[in-house]
């Protein structure tokens, strides 16, 4: 997702002081249940994007749930903080932050399910190791994850997703409820991202899996 960088954003994130978290750095970790208030199971989307999923899902899930978003790109989080105060939603918390340097934010074992919806596909092999389904990425996801814990995978790129459950298996994974078309699936509530609203408006299957820990 490229925008045009918004010089007013950086100020503006300063604004939804009790959404966005400020310069996030390892003074977070083991201490999510503190930002909150209470230890509700933590589920953490990584490429939050526009924050859609992440509103959506909070809502949902209010006072059963608490929600991290995390995001590299501040000017795109910015609309995900909008949802969130428009909604005047408790339970989630937005970081502009790299997932490749969760395990410096997050202690083993704190959170209870990852989210990873329509990661940018790098379909070039030599950037394989920047897709956020890498083996090198599972790695940290273990860490980070309770035992048991999972991460729900979306997707409208089927390379990624074949290459995605590849990755899976070779980590040693369970897999459950593999969709190649989650829409006609059965599968609810789906609560869908501004990319699958996109994607699937344009005829494109979605897929979908869980991963076990
Ligand atoms: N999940 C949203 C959706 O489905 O509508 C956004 C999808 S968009 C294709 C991928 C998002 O992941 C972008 O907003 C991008 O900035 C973010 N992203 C990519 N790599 C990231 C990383 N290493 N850490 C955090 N966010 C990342």
């Amino acid at each position: 997702m490229r925008l045009r960088k918004k010089p007013w954003v950086a100020e503006a994130l300063t604004g939804f002081s009790n959404i966005v978290l400020q310069n996030p750095n390892e003074d977070l970790k083991g201490k999510w249940a503190e930002v909150f208030g209470n230890d509700l199971p933590l589920h953490v989307e990584l490429g939050t994007g526009r924050g859609k999923f992440i509103a959506g899902m909070s809502e949902l899930y209010q006072g059963q749930l608490n929600f991290a978003g995390i995001e590299a790109q501040q000017d795109v989080l910015y609309y995900a903080a909008q949802k969130v105060q428009d909604r005047e939603l408790p339970n989630v918390r937005l970081l502009v932050f790299d997932a490749n340097e969760i395990l410096t934010i997050f202690a083993p074992g704190e959170i209870d399910r990852l989210y990873v919806n329509f990661c940018d596909p790098w379909p070039k092999n030599r950037h394989a190791k920047r897709r956020l389904t890498h083996v090198n990425f599972l790695e940290k996801y273990r860490t980070v994850l309770k035992p048991g814990g999972q991460l729900w995978f979306k997707t409208d790129n089927q390379p990624l997703f074949e290459f995605s459950l590849e990755q899976f298996q070779e980590f040693g994974l369970k897999l459950d409820n593999i969709s190649y078309d989650l829409h006609n699936s059965g599968f609810a509530p789906n609560v869908m991202t501004e990319y699958e609203t996109k994607f699937s408006t344009l005829g494109q299957p979605i897929y979908r899996c869980e991963i076990t820990f």
